[in-house]
């Protein structure tokens, strides 16, 4: 294991259970959960620049500039909140991005421990993303069908109306998975010439997901 925090990367198409995963890994292991898509909507919200710079190519489903992620994980990574690790999750997502985190990282004297790539058929994803259902004020995630909401249409844990995020429409699931086919799956023999990578077969529920995930990254500490 490298020395330093532990460094985990989650990669995998939208939909593939990356959020969910780094939930799991941030309450077990006690490493930060860093979501680029998170923090992005947030910034929207805020109506911060980066938010209304990265708003257009959000709702259409394309990717955010690489100048601009790279501005926020350098901002991000160098935070006190991620001095035990991170869990990446949305990020990287082009070869650009993988090479400034490699050199972001071992300006801080780091290295990526774990990348971990959730295998799902593009099939299933959109049946799974078109689905879901999230809460605006809290970030809890539910699905019409495979998790929904004990009351339908209200968040289970804060009672907030739930809402279907933009960019999780059919026609824009389309244009994602595109994206991550030609521009982040690239990323991987990058990764796995390096010897880091581990695949998972996301299509098994989710708690089987981390029983395998808990199997790559050992005993927490
Ligand atoms: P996610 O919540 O991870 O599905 O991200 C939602 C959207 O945020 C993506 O469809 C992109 O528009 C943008 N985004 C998030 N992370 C990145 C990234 N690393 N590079 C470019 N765009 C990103």
């Amino acid at each position: 294991m490298a020395a330093g925090p532990r460094n985990i990367v989650f990669v995998g198409a939208p939909g593939s259970g990356k959020g969910t995963q780094a939930v799991k890994i941030e309450e077990r292991f006690g490493l930060r959960q860093l979501s680029t898509g998170d923090i992005l909507r947030q910034a929207v919200k805020d109506q911060t620049p980066l938010g209304v710079e990265a708003k257009g190519y959000m709702n259409a489903g394309k990717l955010v500039p690489d100048a601009l992620m790279l501005g926020l994980i350098e901002d991000q990574l160098t935070k006190p909140a991620y001095a035990k690790g991170v869990v990446l999750d949305g990020f990287p997502r082009t070869m650009l991005q993988a090479e400034a985190l490699d050199a972001l990282l071992s300006k801080l004297g780091w290295s990526i421990s774990a990348v971990i790539v959730l295998d799902v058929p593009d099939e299933v994803l959109a049946e799974r993303i078109t689905g879901r259902r999230s809460c605006p004020q809290c970030g809890n995630v539910h699905h019409v069908k495979f998790s929904p909401p004990k009351v339908a249409g209200v968040c289970d844990r804060c009672g907030a109306a739930l809402v279907q995020r933009p960019d999780d429409t059919e026609e824009k699931v389309r244009v994602r998975q595109a994206a991550f086919h030609s521009q982040t799956q690239e990323i991987i023999p990058y990764y796995e010439k390096k010897g880091i990578v581990h695949h998972v077969d996301g299509l098994l529920a989710p708690d089987e997901v981390f029983a395998r995930v808990e199997n790559v990254l050992g005993r927490p500490g």
